[in-house]
Protein backbone atom coordinates (compact mmCIF):
# COMPACT_ATOMS: atom_id res chain seq x y z
CA UNK A 1 0.00 0.00 0.00
CA UNK A 2 1.49 3.37 -0.78
CA UNK A 3 1.92 6.09 2.34
CA UNK A 4 -0.91 7.86 0.89
CA UNK A 5 -3.85 5.04 1.29
CA UNK A 6 -2.13 4.35 4.79
CA UNK A 7 -2.84 7.96 6.06
CA UNK A 8 -6.04 7.51 4.56
CA UNK A 9 -6.95 4.35 6.40
CA UNK A 10 -5.50 6.45 9.08
CA UNK A 11 -8.28 8.92 8.88
CA UNK A 12 -10.94 6.60 8.74
CA UNK A 13 -10.07 4.07 10.78
CA UNK A 14 -8.15 5.40 13.84
CA UNK A 15 -9.44 9.87 13.66
CA UNK A 16 -12.94 9.52 12.33
CA UNK A 17 -14.50 6.33 14.34
CA UNK A 18 -13.59 8.31 18.01
CA UNK A 19 -14.55 11.59 16.93
CA UNK A 20 -12.62 14.10 15.53
CA UNK A 21 -14.75 15.65 13.26
CA UNK A 22 -13.03 18.97 12.37
CA UNK A 23 -12.60 18.70 8.44
CA UNK A 24 -9.56 21.35 8.14
CA UNK A 25 -7.89 18.78 10.86
CA UNK A 26 -8.55 15.46 9.06
CA UNK A 27 -7.61 16.67 5.42
CA UNK A 28 -4.27 17.88 7.26
CA UNK A 29 -3.94 14.40 8.83
CA UNK A 30 -4.48 13.30 5.30
CA UNK A 31 -1.84 15.73 3.78
CA UNK A 32 1.41 15.62 6.20
CA UNK A 33 3.53 12.66 5.35
CA UNK A 34 4.11 11.60 8.85
CA UNK A 35 6.60 8.62 7.60
CA UNK A 36 9.20 11.16 6.63
CA UNK A 37 9.66 12.46 10.37
CA UNK A 38 10.40 8.88 11.29
CA UNK A 39 13.05 7.46 11.13
CA UNK A 40 13.20 5.44 7.80
CA UNK A 41 13.30 2.03 9.57
CA UNK A 42 9.96 2.74 11.22
CA UNK A 43 8.27 3.91 7.89
CA UNK A 44 5.99 1.24 7.62
CA UNK A 45 4.56 1.24 11.07
CA UNK A 46 4.47 5.11 11.00
CA UNK A 47 0.93 5.27 10.26
CA UNK A 48 -0.32 2.63 12.69
CA UNK A 49 -2.27 3.44 15.57
CA UNK A 50 0.70 4.40 18.40
CA UNK A 51 3.69 6.69 19.51
CA UNK A 52 6.71 5.54 17.82
CA UNK A 53 10.60 6.79 19.28
CA UNK A 54 12.16 9.28 17.81
CA UNK A 55 15.60 8.51 19.43
CA UNK A 56 16.88 10.87 22.58
CA UNK A 57 14.25 8.54 24.40
CA UNK A 58 11.60 10.70 23.19
CA UNK A 59 8.39 10.11 20.79
CA UNK A 60 6.38 11.12 18.22
CA UNK A 61 3.04 11.24 19.53
CA UNK A 62 -0.12 9.22 18.39
CA UNK A 63 -1.77 10.31 15.40
CA UNK A 64 -5.11 9.99 17.35
CA UNK A 65 -3.49 12.15 19.97
CA UNK A 66 -2.14 14.60 17.35
CA UNK A 67 -5.44 15.21 15.75
CA UNK A 68 -7.28 15.55 19.31
CA UNK A 69 -4.88 18.19 20.54
CA UNK A 70 -4.98 20.02 17.12
CA UNK A 71 -8.68 19.58 17.10
CA UNK A 72 -8.95 21.16 20.80
CA UNK A 73 -6.96 24.43 19.41
CA UNK A 74 -9.98 25.57 16.80
CA UNK A 75 -7.88 27.02 13.96
CA UNK A 76 -9.11 28.66 11.27
CA UNK A 77 -5.96 29.39 9.72
CA UNK A 78 -4.98 32.89 10.69
CA UNK A 79 -3.31 32.06 14.16
CA UNK A 80 -0.04 32.70 15.39
CA UNK A 81 0.49 29.47 17.36
CA UNK A 82 2.97 28.35 19.60
CA UNK A 83 4.60 24.81 20.42
CA UNK A 84 6.37 23.47 23.19
CA UNK A 85 8.00 20.32 22.71
CA UNK A 86 9.11 20.10 18.73
CA UNK A 87 10.33 16.09 18.98
CA UNK A 88 10.21 14.92 15.65
CA UNK A 89 8.62 18.00 14.32
CA UNK A 90 5.48 16.20 12.95
CA UNK A 91 2.82 18.06 15.13
CA UNK A 92 4.87 21.46 14.19
CA UNK A 93 3.74 20.67 10.36
CA UNK A 94 0.06 19.86 10.96
CA UNK A 95 -0.38 22.96 12.60
CA UNK A 96 1.65 24.80 10.03
CA UNK A 97 -1.08 23.05 7.63
CA UNK A 98 -3.82 25.09 9.45
CA UNK A 99 -2.58 28.36 11.12
CA UNK A 100 -0.38 31.58 9.70
CA UNK A 101 2.80 31.04 11.81
CA UNK A 102 3.85 27.98 13.93
CA UNK A 103 6.98 28.90 16.94
CA UNK A 104 7.44 25.22 18.30
CA UNK A 105 10.55 25.09 21.04
CA UNK A 106 12.62 21.77 21.96
CA UNK A 107 15.12 21.55 24.89
CA UNK A 108 16.99 18.68 23.23
CA UNK A 109 19.13 20.51 19.96
CA UNK A 110 19.85 17.46 18.34
CA UNK A 111 15.74 16.89 17.85
CA UNK A 112 15.39 20.42 16.49
CA UNK A 113 18.02 20.50 14.43
CA UNK A 114 16.32 17.44 12.72
CA UNK A 115 13.04 19.05 12.71
CA UNK A 116 14.70 22.26 11.26
CA UNK A 117 16.46 20.22 8.78
CA UNK A 118 12.58 18.43 7.82
CA UNK A 119 10.93 21.50 7.98
CA UNK A 120 13.16 23.10 4.73
CA UNK A 121 13.42 19.80 2.75
CA UNK A 122 9.43 20.04 3.38
CA UNK A 123 8.97 23.33 2.48
CA UNK A 124 6.89 24.62 5.48
CA UNK A 125 8.18 28.46 5.60
CA UNK A 126 5.91 29.34 8.50
CA UNK A 127 7.64 27.00 11.26
CA UNK A 128 10.23 28.48 13.24
CA UNK A 129 12.24 26.67 16.13
CA UNK A 130 14.12 27.49 18.55
CA UNK A 131 16.11 25.24 21.45
CA UNK A 132 15.60 26.78 25.15
CA UNK A 133 13.24 25.52 28.07
CA UNK A 134 9.49 25.85 26.39
CA UNK A 135 7.83 26.31 30.34
CA UNK A 136 9.60 29.78 29.80
CA UNK A 137 7.45 30.53 26.50
CA UNK A 138 8.78 32.59 23.50
CA UNK A 139 8.02 36.30 24.96
CA UNK A 140 10.00 38.12 22.05
CA UNK A 141 7.30 36.99 19.87
CA UNK A 142 4.35 36.75 22.25
CA UNK A 143 1.46 37.18 22.87
CA UNK A 144 0.35 33.84 21.09
CA UNK A 145 -3.56 33.19 19.71
CA UNK A 146 -3.05 29.49 20.59
CA UNK A 147 -0.40 27.58 22.65
CA UNK A 148 0.27 23.42 22.78
CA UNK A 149 2.57 21.61 25.16
CA UNK A 150 3.38 18.49 23.59
CA UNK A 151 4.58 17.26 26.84
CA UNK A 152 3.54 15.85 30.18
CA UNK A 153 3.24 18.81 32.95
CA UNK A 154 2.88 18.89 36.54
CA UNK A 155 0.82 22.24 36.19
CA UNK A 156 0.38 24.96 33.82
CA UNK A 157 3.50 26.45 33.50
CA UNK A 158 2.84 30.22 34.31
CA UNK A 159 4.64 32.17 31.47
CA UNK A 160 2.35 30.42 28.82
CA UNK A 161 -0.93 31.65 30.42
CA UNK A 162 0.72 35.44 30.27
CA UNK A 163 2.10 34.72 26.37
CA UNK A 164 -1.58 33.51 25.44
CA UNK A 165 -3.73 36.48 23.69
CA UNK A 166 -7.33 37.70 25.39
CA UNK A 167 -9.57 34.51 23.31
CA UNK A 168 -6.76 32.55 23.07
CA UNK A 169 -6.53 28.74 23.73
CA UNK A 170 -4.02 26.81 25.56
CA UNK A 171 -3.79 22.90 25.08
CA UNK A 172 -2.00 20.48 27.83
CA UNK A 173 -1.57 17.13 29.07
CA UNK A 174 -1.50 18.03 32.73
CA UNK A 175 -0.95 15.49 35.35
CA UNK A 176 1.59 12.85 37.22
CA UNK A 177 4.81 11.84 35.57
CA UNK A 178 2.68 8.91 34.01
CA UNK A 179 -0.36 9.77 33.34
CA UNK A 180 -1.98 12.53 32.05
CA UNK A 181 -5.56 14.40 31.26
CA UNK A 182 -5.60 17.03 28.14
CA UNK A 183 -6.53 20.39 29.81
CA UNK A 184 -7.80 22.96 27.46
CA UNK A 185 -7.67 26.43 28.80
CA UNK A 186 -9.51 29.20 27.03
CA UNK A 187 -8.59 33.07 28.52
CA UNK A 188 -10.79 35.95 28.05
CA UNK A 189 -10.40 39.65 29.53
CA UNK A 190 -12.35 38.25 32.57
CA UNK A 191 -9.67 35.46 33.47
CA UNK A 192 -9.42 31.63 32.46
CA UNK A 193 -11.96 28.50 32.03
CA UNK A 194 -10.37 24.99 32.25
CA UNK A 195 -12.44 21.99 30.74
CA UNK A 196 -10.89 18.41 31.10
CA UNK A 197 -10.57 16.15 28.03
CA UNK A 198 -8.91 12.51 26.93
CA UNK A 199 -6.52 10.77 29.09
CA UNK A 200 -3.05 11.03 27.92
CA UNK A 201 0.26 9.41 28.73
CA UNK A 202 3.23 12.17 27.61
CA UNK A 203 6.88 11.98 28.17
CA UNK A 204 7.72 14.55 30.59
CA UNK A 205 7.75 18.36 30.42
CA UNK A 206 11.13 18.90 31.91
CA UNK A 207 11.57 22.90 32.62
CA UNK A 208 11.44 25.73 35.19
CA UNK A 209 7.98 25.31 35.20
CA UNK A 210 7.56 21.65 34.31
CA UNK A 211 9.38 18.41 36.31
CA UNK A 212 12.68 18.90 37.42
CA UNK A 213 16.17 16.28 36.13
CA UNK A 214 16.33 14.02 33.34
CA UNK A 215 13.26 11.57 33.10
N1 LIG B 1 5.32 17.24 19.14
C1 LIG B 1 6.26 16.17 18.94
C2 LIG B 1 6.12 15.50 17.62
O1 LIG B 1 5.22 15.84 16.85
O2 LIG B 1 6.95 14.64 17.35
C3 LIG B 1 6.22 15.15 20.04
C4 LIG B 1 6.77 15.71 21.29
S1 LIG B 1 7.47 14.56 22.41
C5 LIG B 1 6.08 13.68 22.97
C6 LIG B 1 7.86 15.72 23.71
C7 LIG B 1 9.03 16.63 23.37
O3 LIG B 1 9.09 17.67 24.36
C8 LIG B 1 10.38 15.93 23.42
O4 LIG B 1 11.05 16.11 22.21
C9 LIG B 1 11.11 16.63 24.59
O5 LIG B 1 12.50 16.74 24.40
C10 LIG B 1 10.43 17.98 24.58
N2 LIG B 1 10.51 18.76 25.83
C11 LIG B 1 10.40 18.33 27.10
N3 LIG B 1 10.51 19.37 27.95
C12 LIG B 1 10.68 20.49 27.19
C13 LIG B 1 10.82 21.87 27.47
N4 LIG B 1 10.85 22.37 28.72
N5 LIG B 1 10.97 22.73 26.44
C14 LIG B 1 10.96 22.28 25.15
N6 LIG B 1 10.83 20.98 24.82
C15 LIG B 1 10.68 20.10 25.82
Amino acid sequence: MEFKDLRELMVESQLIPRGIRDKRVLDAMRRVPRHLFVDDSMQHIAYDDMALPIGEGQTISQPYMVAVMTELLELHGKEKVLEIGTGSGYQAAVLAELAREVYTIERMPILAERAETKFQDLFYRNIHVRVGDGTLGWSEEAPFDRIIITAGSPAVPEPLIQQLSIDGILVIPVGSRYSQQLLRIRKTKDGTAEEYHTPCVFVPLIGTYGWTGDQ
